[in-house]
Parts: structure tokens; C-alpha cells; sequence
């Protein structure tokens, strides 16, 4: 035996991976190599490939017998991966046709021990999946007030932004309300920061509760809240604005009891800009509160 040939022979005997030749034929293997032994006993040669692996041989890709041998001539080696029950392996598996010595086609396949692969990529995916569901807290997070779980400012610019452009666009309408709390620095006052903040929870709750899904309600500063009403005309948004101010006003709130709220409303116009359509709201909440407070005022 030349020098070479001995070499070629102690790397596929020395190699931890499972070296075995099969017949497509009988689906007998005719060859397996000493790690191949050590898995499936000395006596493997000669037994149908089939019964050693359970489940592969009705695979496309891990021998395919017959239809294996016919379709991959000539062809690249065909690789999957294989889980082994019996070792509990994983392996990478590759196989193609060869010329076996005798002339006849047979499939030689190498199996490749994967496992630490294979945990690399489940710890990949996993952690894919708690970057995505991180992600998706921080995006909540950067739109939600902290305290009173509704939209922040960002957010609610964001969607007065987006519902100026459909309005400009399709020309669909839409009305904004501000509400304002009366006198809510005497509850501080009277009653301390942290209790305040109660109310402020209890305020944005009850308006939630009183809004269609498709409004837009957020905190807009300290204790004032604006909500964006889609395909609402001034008239309609001003009775919502009552509504919301008698349910705040005969409210039972925590602690501090009554209070009250002031509303300013304004529909937006062909031709203003986002800005001037806010100052037109802050104008009529600024003439709620001169002409007493607990009342709704309509910028037309
Ligand atoms: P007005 O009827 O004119 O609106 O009077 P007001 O007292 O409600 O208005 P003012 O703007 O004088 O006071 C608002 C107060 O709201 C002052 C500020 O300390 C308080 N405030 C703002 N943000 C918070 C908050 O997050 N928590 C608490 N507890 N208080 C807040
Ligand atoms: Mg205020
Ligand atoms: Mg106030």
C-alpha cells in the first residue's frame, strides 16, 4: 500500500465522525468506519441502514436509496441534519454517490457531531426573542407617561401629525380637546405631591373610559390632557367635551373628593398648520378657565 493510501485510511479510521457506505439498491450499509462501529455495534455492516437510523431513510436528503441514487448523480453532496435519539446527537449530514470498488453505485455519508452548534443557535434564537420583546417594550415605553400609563407628549405629536397629513390628504376631519384641571395645585397644596398623583391617574382613567377606541387621549403636561378625535366636526367634539367634564365633575375622587376640569375644543382647518391649530384649542381651555372654570369652550 502506497504511503498516501495509508494516510487516506488512518483519517477516515482515526476521524471522530461516522463515516458509512450504503448500497441504494438494498439499502444495506457495506462500509462503516470505527466511530461508526463504536455507535451502532461490530456487526453493523450488513444490516439495513434503516432500522440504524430510524427516520432518516425516508428523508430526502439522508440517503434516499434508489431514487437517492438516480437523481443525485453527478450531483454536489446533499447535507441535513439529523437528530440521533439513540446517542442524543445532533449531526450535520452529508452524502453523495460514489463509484464503489467493485464499480457499483453506492452513497457514502459522513456524519458530523453538531451539538454544540446546535446549542449556539437555540441560545441565538432565544435571545433573539428576548431582544424583540425587549424592543417592544421600549417602544411602549418611549411613547407611555409614566404616571398615568396613557400617551406621552412624543406620542401624541407623533399622531397629531399623522392625523393632520389625512386630513390634508383624504380631507377627513378631526377635533381636539384639552382638558385642564381646576385648581389642582391647591390639592398639592392641601394634600401633598402623592396624592395629587392619585388624581391625576383617577382623571386620566375616568377620560379614558368615556372615548372611543379610535380617539387618541394623552398627557399633554402636568395635569392636562389632550385627546384627538378622528372624523369628529366641532359640535360633535364639544358635546364629548361636556360629557367628559359632568363625568369628571360628579366624580367621587380618592382623598381630596370634587374636583372639576376645564375643556378647550377646535376642529382642525384647510389651511393651518398643526401649531395654530393647537394655540386655537389652548385659546378656548384659556377662555374655560376665565369664564369660571368647569365649563367647555369651542374655538370656531
Ligand atoms: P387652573 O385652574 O388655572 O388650571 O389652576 P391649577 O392650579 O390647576 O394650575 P397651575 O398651572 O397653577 O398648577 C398646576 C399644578 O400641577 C402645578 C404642578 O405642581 C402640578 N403638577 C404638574 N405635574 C404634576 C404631577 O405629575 N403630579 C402632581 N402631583 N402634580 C403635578
Ligand atoms: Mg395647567
Ligand atoms: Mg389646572
Amino acid at each position: 500500500m502506497q504511503d498516501f493510501d495509508r494516510f487516506l485510511l488512518t483519517v477516515v479510521y482515526d476521524i471522530p465522525n461516522l463515516i458509512f457506505v450504503v448500497d441504494p439498491e438494498s439499502g444495506r450499509i457495506v462500509y462503516a468506519n470505527p466511530s461508526m462501529h463504536e455507535r451502532l455495534g461490530d456487526d453493523c455492516v450488513g444490516r439495513a441502514f434503516g432500522d440504524q437510523f430510524p427516520g432518516a431513510g425516508g428523508s430526502h436528503c439522508f440517503i434516499g436509496y434508489k431514487q437517492h441514487a438516480v437523481e443525485q448523480e453527478q450531483g454536489p453532496p446533499q447535507q441535513t441534519e439529523y437528530y440521533d435519539d439513540e446517542s442524543e446527537n445532533w449531526y450535520h449530514v452529508q452524502q453523495r454517490q460514489i463509484r464503489w470498488i467493485d464499480g457499483t453505485a453506492k452513497i457514502v455519508c459522513v456524519l458530523s457531531e453538531i451539538n454544540a452548534l446546535k446549542r449556539l443557535q437555540k441560545d441565538l434564537t432565544e435571545a433573539h426573542a428576548t431582544l424583540a420583546f425587549k424592543n417592544r417594550e421600549l417602544e411602549i415605553s418611549a411613547k407611555t407617561d409614566r404616571l398615568t400609563s396613557l400617551y406621552n407628549r412624543y406620542h401624541l405629536d407623533q399622531a397629531l401629525q399623522t392625523e393632520y397629513q389625512r386630513f390634508r390628504r383624504y380631507g377627513k376631519p378631526f377635533a381636539m380637546l384639552l382638558a385642564d384641571c381646576d385648581h389642582f395645585k391647591e390639592v398639592n397644596d392641601t394634600f401633598g405631591h402623592q396624592t395629587g398623583d392619585i388624581v391625576l391617574i383617577e382623571l386620566a382613567r375616568l377620560l379614558q373610559a368615556n372615548l372611543r377606541a379610535t380617539d387618541t387621549l394623552g398627557r399633554w403636561g402636568g395635569e392636562e390632557f389632550l385627546a384627538i378625535l378622528p372624523e369628529t366636526g366641532l359640535a360633535n367634539a364639544a358635546q364629548l367635551a361636556d360629557k367628559l367634564r359632568d363625568k369628571i365633575a360628579s366624580h367621587d375622587f380618592p382623598v381630596v373628593g370634587r374636583k372639576t376640569a376645564s375643556f378647550g375644543v377646535a376642529e382642525a382647518r384647510p389651511g393651518e398648520d398643526i401649531k395654530e391649530l393647537i394655540a386655537r384649542v389652548d385659546q378656548a381651555l384659556y377662555l374655560a378657565k376665565n369664564q369660571g372654570r368647569n365649563r367647555v369652550e369651542v374655538n370656531s
